[in-house]
């Protein structure tokens, strides 16, 4: 019996510890294998891989990312192979299997950590009992007109017993060109009500022992990004610390690891070791704030101190050393607008790295889901379940905010404009962060390419227009900042403000004038091929210099008449 297990993941560079658990826990004593896809695959080229492989049984791992289309691709392989046995497992189908099994396409789902459950399940079919539901009665497994939603649990040091699923010589080759997920620890403690984790009862952790010789291992790998699916790394301060002080004895350039944190539980002591100690951009963070508005965190079951959280987070970003990401979440209940803008406002101050606005998804399973008359919730009914009002937000207001989201990835998460808008904090809009990706926004709505996707050159042309529009000339700082986006000489988005020909000649007449060369170590070559020539005024020129490793010079001013 031939089983082969899939999942889809979210792109190229994600990787499943899902499957890679299910296989080694199963590979010995079963003839199994995985394959995993992006969800942006042909669903029929997915289907036609897999049956290539003539399978009797496919386990497809099924989260909000990929349910639609996992369900397509059951369909297909069903009716492509009405005899194939489909089980499907992951938090998408845990705690409501009833409604995928319904679907007739689905024979079986696992619920929780399904990786000896499975074993078991695979036994039963293998020993010729799939047929007569009656005689299979295994915890955590369902299928029609047979519902156990009892969430399978493993002992985690029986999967430390296990072959690494890190190790694996399927990852060989591609290992540096994805993210490889880690865990140090399972389960969260904490209730928020729209989160599925909140579900599970209890936190278990992996032997440090297990932890090291696994991170050893990659860390001698060409892996370069690792991430921690812990829910809360650092919820035990001494099993964290000790993973931290592994992992800087072990530094290795050119790799990175990224922890979801709790803020308030980072004590002065582990900050300011990791502000001495660390290589900077080694560790991100990724911390959940999701609201500073206190009766919307009681709603959701989030206990927050944010003074604890702020101070604690302006530590680690005047460090410098940790990369911070921060999560904000809209549609929270009690949120209004305002309300909203406001946690924005006091989070964005902190000025981390990244700001995620996230938007509420109803989850299945989760109590929010549950409570949705509650609070007013409509809610679109396929995956992801966003939220479309609530009783504090209209549809209209989450459209806003959407908008804010996506000029916020352009304009400060990418991390393209930082010069620009550090000055423009300094001279404007400081406090009003929201209203400043708000307007860009509106901004962007009105011109006649919205809703296309920017070229990089239209996105800082249309913040400069944008800024002049309200009486603010920030030029330099954005050419700067443009000229920072590119490792060989580029036409700047302000490309009409010197004819190309007077730039050639001025190329022609710099590259000649050997006293110049000679002080700056320049040639010719260099200032014909890798220089950009910029006029400041009608007596001063700028030159951007290139150079052939990537890097640029120092800006050089240079007094000469343009004529
Ligand atoms: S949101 Fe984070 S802290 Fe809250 S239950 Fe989920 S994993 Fe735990």
């Amino acid at each position: 019996m031939k089983t082969i297990l899939t999942t889809l993941n979210a792109k190229y560079i994600h990787t499943s510890l899902a499957l890679r658990w299910l296989y080694v826990a199963n590979k010995d004593r079963f003839d199994i294998s995985f394959r995993e896809f992006v969800i942006r695959d042909d669903v029929h080229k997915i289907a036609n891989d897999l049956l290539a492989l003539n399978p009797d049984v496919i386990g497809i791992g099924i989260y909000i990312w990929n349910v639609e289309k996992s369900m397509e691709l059951s369909s297909l392989l069903k009716s492509r192979k009405p005899k194939l046995i489909l089980i499907a497992g992951g938090l998408e189908v845990s705690y409501e299997p009833e409604h995928f099994l319904n679907t007739g396409t689905i024979d079986f789902v696992v619920s929780g950590e399904g990786e000896f459950v499975l074993g078991e399940l695979l036994s039963t079919i293998a020993n010729n009992q799939y047929g007569n539901h009656s005689r299979i009665n295994i915890e955590s497994v369902s299928y029609p007109h047979h519902i156990n939603k009892m969430q399978a649990k493993v002992s985690l040091p029986k999967l430390a017993g296990l072959p690494s699923p890190y190790m694996l010589k399927e990852d060989h080759e591609d290992r540096k060109n994805r993210i490889v997920y880690f865990e140090a620890s399972r389960g969260c403690p904490y209730q928020c009500t729209y989160c599925l984790s909140s579900l599970e009862k209890g936190v278990r952790y992996f032997p440090l022992e297990y932890i090291f010789q696994n991170l050893k291992y990659l860390i001698g790998s060409d892996a370069r990004q690792v991430k921690f699916l812990d829910r809360t790394f650092n919820l035990n301060h001494e099993h964290a610390c000790a993973i931290f002080d592994f992992l800087i004895a072990t530094y290795k350039p050119g790799l990175s690891f990224q922890f979801e944190m709790i803020a308030e539980l980072l004590t002065d002591e582990m900050i300011y070791q990791l502000n001495e100690m660390l290589p900077p951009h080694y560790f991100r963070f990724e911390i959940g704030v999701q609201s500073t508005c206190e009766p919307t965190n009681q709603a959701i079951n989030r206990k927050q101190r944010f003074d604890i959280l702020a101070a604690n987070i302006q530590k680690l970003v005047d460090g410098q050393k940790v990369d911070l990401h921060l999560d904000l979440i809209a549609g929270l209940p009690y949120e209004s607008f305002e309300r909203f803008k406001k946690s924005f406002n006091e989070v964005f101050a902190l000025r981390a790295k990244e700001v995620q606005l996230g938007f509420l998804k109803m989850l299945r399973g989760t109590s929010i889901r549950r409570d949705a008359g509650l609070f007013g919730y409509q809610f679109n009914q396929q995956a992801p379940y966003q939220i479309i009002c609530n009783n504090y937000l209209t549809a209209g207001e989450l459209k806003r905010i959407h908008t804010v989201e996506q000029t916020l990835q352009i304009y400060w998460n990418s991390g393209r404009f930082v010069r620009t808008f550090t000055a423009l904090f300094d001279i404007a809009y400081k406090g009003r962060y929201f209203e400043l990706f708000d307007e860009i926004g509106q901004y962007h709505e009105t011109l006649p390419s919205s809703g296309r996707n920017f070229q990089l050159e239209d996105i800082f042309l249309h913040l400069y227009k944008f800024l002049l529009s309200n009486g603010i000339d920030l030029f330099r700082e954005l050419r700067e900042d443009y000229y920072s986006c590119f490792k060989i000489r580029t036409r700047g988005f302000w490309e009409n403000r010197m004819e190309k020909k007077k730039r050639n000649q001025l190329r022609y007449q710099i590259g000649n004038d050997k006293k110049f060369l000679r002080t700056y170590q320049l040639t010719r070559k260099i200032i014909e091929k890798q220089t950009a020539i910029d006029a400041i005024d009608e007596k001063n020129l700028l030159l951007t210099v290139f150079c052939s490793d990537g890097s640029r010079m120092n800006p050089l001013f240079l007094n000469y008449p343009i004529g």
